[in-house]
């Protein structure tokens, strides 16, 4: 077995519908996850949902159904909108597994044996016809965000985990692993407010009770982010499955959202930690989509839903407008034209056309076969210097999850070939009996570039690619190769049939 890539996305509250933000920390997930197969890595990937809570167990009620039940009908919409994304995840996980319930009752036994947890109280605002506690900053106008009632400070017991205890172990983490927060500018958040002082966090309830019982007082229930957070270790084998556990724990990344950032960075580790477990390796933040410039929400009724995007412009271009719009990290925005204008100039415009001028002149002056290599000049070298670095680019810049710049990095290679078609222009060698040599080795080396290409281009787009392999006559392996050995420039087979054109890519008008 080689080495190992195990990359999760935050486990989505089924309580939610699913909208663009889930479908952008999915797919980026797994373009990561099919990229580091496509490198030779033995890659877990783990999304799936978070179904506890009062939230669920509340609107099952209204809805006369138990809580597991409401959660067994939503959970479908989250799986079916996998499917249709074509995500690859290796495994989906519910927190309302008995899996999960083990994971949770040893992680939380190990840090209680530690001292790390003790029965205290909790006080905070309480809605008593809601049942519900909420922060000072959860409050609208002092009122309970649900109902709009008034309410009161209240008491209840709770168990405490005692995160500042770790203050100074998370510190020395961050520091010792600079890459542990990305992007920097998070990095720098987080070390600020653990750097501030770190407050004993409660991590149980008594107030409901749709969750996973505290091994020593079944009166509890695990509160949140202790229940939540620990789907990451039990998704590979924790506790039992010694074996998968050791071969793929720690996460090599964990792709979040940004609002979510404190609870991956600060708790999580630290409650590894207590349990003696290694934190994992880097946490990435990505940033959040407004609308046609416009803040998403309900309310306005502008709340992107993947399957609307998709039908319309498909699934594919759909991955690679997320990826290739906005810098991963960053704030984005989401609108048609933005849309509209990358699918026409860098799908249909830039790989579209390559495709389709390269089968076109094939067609008319190979008679549709594609050629022998012949032999390379000066000008292919150059050619194939340029795929050399951006293999080496890529790389790098996947590495860091910088999405547009290894897009931008791919583009560079499909644009070099369309310059190289303009340098050493074919048309104009058809016309010349003696360069029947060199018109060949021209036309290897764009379809050459193009079977490369699509490699590269296989984890953002993998139906399309996929498509665009076929086309070039080369079978329905693509999702078998690997980078480096199959992008060395020279494999294209001699001999292969090809079609005259083929629109993989339609205009949008
Ligand atoms: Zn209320």
């Amino acid at each position: 077995m080689g080495r190992k890539f195990y990359i999760t996305t935050p486990i989505y509250y089924v309580n939610d519908i699913p909208h663009i933000g889930h479908a952008y920390t999915t797919i980026a997930a797994d373009v990561m996850a099919r990229y580091r197969r496509l490198t030779g890595y033995d890659v877990f990937f783990l999304t799936g949902t978070d179904e506890h809570g009062q939230k669920v167990e509340k609107s099952a009620l209204s809805q006369g159904l138990k809580p597991k039940e409401l959660a067994d009908r939503v959970v479908v919409r989250f799986k079916e909108l996998w499917e249709k994304l074509n995500i690859s995840n290796s495994d989906f996980i519910r927190t309302s597994e008995p899996r999960h319930y083990t994971a949770v009752q040893d992680i939380f036994k190990k840090a209680l044996e530690n001292g790390d947890i003790y029965l205290g109280e909790y006080e905070d605002w309480y809605c008593t016809p809601c049942e519900s506690f909420w922060t000072e900053m959860q409050l609208v106008d002092g009122l309970c965000p649900d109902c709009r009632r008034p309410v009161e400070k209240l008491k209840e017991e709770s168990y405490f985990f005692r995160l500042s205890k770790y203050q100074d172990r998370l510190l020395r983490y961050y520091e010792e692993n600079p890459d542990f927060i990305m992007p920097e500018t998070r990095r720098n958040e987080i070390v600020s407010f653990v750097s501030e002082g770190l407050k004993d966090l409660s991590v149980s309830r008594t107030s409901f009770s749709w969750g996973i019982p505290v091994p020593v007082n079944q009166s509890h229930v695990i509160y949140v982010w202790f229940d939540a957070l620990t789907n990451y270790i039990t998704g590979v084998g924790y506790p039992d499955n010694r074996e998968m556990f050791e071969r793929y724990w720690p996460a090599d990344v964990h792709l979040i959202g940004k609002d979510i950032l404190r609870f991956h960075t600060v708790y999580w580790p630290a409650f590894l930690m207590s349990a003696g477990i290694e934190p994992p390796r880097r946490v990435f933040a990505h940033g959040w989509w407004t609308v046609e410039g416009q803040k998403m929400s309900k309310s306005l009724g502008n709340v992107v839903d993947p399957y609307e995007v998709t039908d319309k412009y498909g699934v594919d271009q759909f991955r690679y407008f997320l990826l290739r719009e906005v810098p991963f990290g960053l704030d984005g925005d989401f609108s048609h034209a933005a849309m509209v204008h990358r699918v026409n100039s860098d799908l249909a415009n830039d790989y579209g056309n390559l495709l389709n001028r390269t089968l076109n002149m094939v067609r008319r002056y190979l008679g549709g076969r594609s050629p022998s290599k012949g032999t390379f000049s000066d000008r292919e070298r150059r050619l194939i210097g340029d795929i050399k670095q951006a293999t080496a680019d890529l790389e790098e810049r996947m590495e860091r999850l910088e999405f547009h710049r290894a897009l931008e990095t791919i583009w560079g290679v499909i644009n070099a070939a369309n310059k190289y078609l303009d340098d050493t222009a074919p048309w104009t060698l058809a016309k010349d009996p003696s360069a029947k040599g060199r018109l060949e080795t021209v036309l290897y080396s764009v379809l050459e570039t193009l079977r490369i290409s699509t490699i590269f281009v296989y984890p953002f787009m993998p139906g399309s690619a996929e498509r665009i392999w076929e086309i070039l006559g080369l079978g329905k392996d693509l999702g078998e190769k690997r980078i480096p050995e199959d992008v060395e420039f020279g494999l294209y087979p001699e001999g292969v049939n090809l079609p005259e054109r083929a629109i993989v890519f339609p205009r949008i008008e």
